[in-house]
């Protein structure tokens, strides 16, 4: 019989976890259950993956800089890079604006409603951390994000899998100087990175062997703690036009596939699939990474000088459909609290500082969020209605996060796809 393909079974334990999770949500006792006994299995899987994650950056990036043989080549495709990352994402904040400008959800919204979430969600402790985290961001510099790029300690850096951007830089100083030295003296050094390379590759062979239960778990955990759902309802018009968005942007990249690779959007979506259904059921870019490389350096065909780079930089500056989901959220609060606000100045402004944010998003649950605080503030959104305002969109958070870091970590491996192109080609 012919062996079920990965995504299949990804996507089998990902419905029965939700089915699971609505079964346990209305049994007594269901819901405890679930979050002692089943959750645990879904957190093992993702710690294992953010466990490799660093080893594999480090052994990976090494053995792609040390093929490259010449400096320059690296010099343009991190150029290209970087560009292309912001071209997608301002397509991303532009069709964002331009679906909630059209539909305008906000307007639906009644003041019972508002008066309903605020009482629900204004004071809520998450809610509140994202208040505080995005105050202490606020106060940086504007070079702080430069600065804070250049690791002061190695071991440091790699104790946090946030500095991820650290570790890219240490490791590509790294790199380089390997192919400045002596070739025979750099022998052992690069052999120690491709052999750490070869092992951290089979642990995620392994790991991913766990994936379909891994996903059950977490689906069935993010059911029995998601909210109530007649919530949900008031916000469905906002979501869909958040889901919309994010939908659009996977029929972009499929444009650019066919267009630029000459390549069905079936055959990249087929081989992407894992991943994506990873980053749904993690809700992190940076949990998925390490099957995002392996599906885009294995399935793909994409050369490991090239995955190695545009895929751990992307996981960490490029998150489409983070801006996406940030230009829909800031237009849709000021539609419901702030209307006055809605000019076309402040528009314009919105798509600065949401291709900013997404860049200083960290690529972890609710990252989105935290940002879109900054968002906000960047257009003078009154403070005392910034609480309000978060607690509208706060009930729909988990399911778009869900939804957008699918986006995320597609339109990494689109643009490693669309760079990979070119290297070939120079
Ligand atoms: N969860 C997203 C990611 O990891 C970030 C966000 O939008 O909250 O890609």
């Amino acid at each position: 019989m012919k062996k079920l393909a990965l995504h299949w079974k990804i996507i089998i334990g990902l419905i029965l976890g939700i089915i699971f999770g609505l079964i346990c949500s209305g049994i007594p006792g269901g819901k405890e259950f679930t979050i002692h006994w089943i959750k645990p299995f879904g957190t093992i899987f993702v710690n294992l993956l953010k466990l490799i994650a660093m080893p594999l950056i480090m052994g990976s990036l090494i053995k792609g800089v040390a093929d490259l043989k010449d400096i320059s080549k690296f010099k343009s495709m991190g150029i290209r890079t970087v560009v292309t990352y912001i071209f997608t994402t301002i397509v991303a904040i532009v069709i964002g604006l331009t679906i909630v400008n059209v539909i305008k959800p906000g307007e639906g919204i009644s003041s019972e409603t508002v008066q309903v979430l605020k009482d629900t969600y204004a004071a809520d402790a998450s809610l509140q951390d994202k208040l505080n985290t995005a105050a202490a961001q606020k106060s940086n510099g504007p070079l702080q994000f430069v600065e804070d790029i250049v690791p002061s300690n190695i071991i440091h850096a790699m104790s946090n899998n946030k500095n991820m951007l650290q570790v890219i830089v240490f490791t590509l100083f790294l790199g380089f100087c390997l192919l400045l030295i002596d070739k025979k003296k750099a022998k052992p050094l690069r052999k120690f990175f491709d052999s750490l390379n070869e092992v951290v590759l089979k642990m995620i062979d392994i790991i991913m062997l766990f994936a379909p239960y891994a996903v059950f778990a977490l689906l069935a955990s993010v059911i029995v703690t998601s909210n109530d759902t007649s919530v949900l309802m008031a916000l469905l018009k906002y979501a869909l036009v958040v889901i919309g968005g994010l939908a659009l942007m996977i029929v972009f990249y499929s444009l650019c596939i066919a267009i630029f690779l000459k390549k069905s959007p079936l055959w990249f979506l087929k081989n992407i699939a894992p991943a994506q259904l990873l980053a749904f059921s993690t809700s992190s870019s940076a949990a998925t990474l390490p099957i995002t490389m392996e599906r885009v350096e294995e399935h793909l065909g994409v050369k490991n000088e090239v995955a190695s780079f545009v895929l751990p930089v992307g996981a960490t500056i490029n998150m489409d459909g983070t801006s996406l989901y940030q230009a829909v959220a800031a237009v849709f609060i000021m539609q419901v609290l702030w209307p006055e606000g809605l000019i076309f100045e402040n528009q314009i402004t919105i798509i600065i500082t949401a291709l900013l944010a997404s860049i200083g998003s960290a690529a972890v649950p609710g990252a989105g969020m935290v940002m879109l605080i900054i968002v906000l503030d960047s257009i003078g959104f009154p403070k005392d209605l910034l609480s309000i305002g978060l607690a509208l969109i706060f009930a729909v958070d988990r399911p778009l996060d869900m939804l957008r870091t699918t986006v995320n970590v597609t339109g990494d491996a689109t643009v490693a796809l669309l760079v990979n192109k070119h290297q070939k080609k120079s």
